[in-house]
């Protein structure tokens, strides 16, 4: 079991895995050789059981399959156990109760994740969304974090075979809580979602819009952290990713392999993480947010790990992007 630590100076949290006691490798170890690798058809057996899959009709964890879910190997938090609350001195913790999930996005042995056809990253997107309608029925789950990351830069483990992770939290992330706070905020005084003025705002103005599609916009952000960071809105307002309807998961699959493209065209095989940014769970907490299905726009945020992070982003918590993101969205442009 690990535990959530809570940095009472910073009121951050810490996931400490507290039973691992393997020594960190420094460099990192190799990814897995091709022939090695687990997640592809075929090699069923040697992942835990599946939580959920796509498949036409063929048996749980035989081949057949098209996307399948399956329990991280070494899972940084548990489903098993109650949340509890301990107080340790001055310090505050939570029990690690959560899921740790890996969705492997085809049955290939495929590392990009556009080169996946349209139609297999639509069963990706799918996915996500019925795994997030499945953890939200469990109180516990306060906030589930869907993200990949792509590349030893951006965290990806040795395993290459394209997947995603999904985290599910006893609490919802200061990160996300910032977003909800600061959307929340704007339509407490305009009546206006935040995200979807600044939807308005980057197609009129367009110096940062990379393109757009028919249902979503793809951005460089105004503050970009990172050089060439990349955000990707649906155009209708939706609070959630559970409400993502057929048409969309459509479009944003051919804009996602689209940027995910252009990006590989412009930097190469850059890494990066790409995070889905939801709602919390509502369910443990009925009428406290009244106006989050209102105030919120669900989005998607790509985050090419091109610099290290150095001690001023470290000491300040904020970044230094050298290079703008209007810049980045007109060398993105010019290889549409
Ligand atoms: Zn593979
Ligand atoms: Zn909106």
């Amino acid at each position: 079991m690990s535990e959530v630590r809570r940095d009472i100076v910073t009121d951050t949290w810490v996931i400490v895995d507290t039973e691992n006691d393997a020594l960190p490798q420094v460099p990192l170890p190799r990814p897995e050789a091709a022939e090695d690798c687990p997640f592809d058809e075929g090699k069923e057996n040697r992942t835990p059981n599946e939580i959920y899959a796509i498949r036409d009709g063929t048996k749980p964890n035989t081949p057949g399959w098209k996307v399948r879910v399956i329990p991280n190997i070494k899972p940084i938090l548990r489903i098993e156990g109650e949340l509890e609350k301990t107080g340790v001195g001055v310090y505050d913790m939570v029990t690690g109760t959560g899921a740790n999930e890996v969705i492997v996005e085809t049955p290939e042995h495929i590392l990009n994740f556009f080169d996946l056809s349209d139609e297999q990253i639509g069963h990706v997107l799918r996915t996500y969304r019925e795994r997030i309608v499945d953890l939200h029925k469990d109180k516990r789950m306060r906030y589930i974090l869907i993200f990949k990351n792509h590349g030893r830069l951006a965290g990806a483990s040795t395993i290459i075979h394209t997947h995603s992770d999904l985290i599910a939290l006893p609490a919802t992330p200061v990160r996300i809580k910032q977003k909800l706070n600061g959307a929340r905020e704007y339509y407490g005084y305009k009546e206006r979602c935040l995200f979807c003025d600044i939807i308005q705002q980057e197609i009129e103005m367009a110096d940062r819009l990379v393109f757009q599609s028919d249902k979503f916009v793809v951005v460089t952000p105004y503050a970009s952290r990172f050089p060439f960071e990349i955000l990707i809105l649906p155009k209708r307002h939706s609070f959630s990713y559970k409400e993502i309807e057929h048409e969309e998961i459509v479009d944003l699959a051919q804009a996602l392999k689209k940027i995910l493209q252009l990006m590989y065209f412009v930097l190469g095989d850059v890494p990066y993480n790409l995070i889905l940014n939801d709602s919390p769970n509502l369910i443990p907490r009925t009428g406290y947010w009244q106006t989050i299905q209102q105030d919120y726009h669900w989005h998607i945020e790509i985050t090419p790990r091109i610099y290290r992070t150095t001690g001023f982003e470290l000491g300040t918590g904020f970044y230094i992007n050298r290079f703008s993101p209007e810049r980045a969205a007109s060398a993105l442009r010019s290889s549409l």
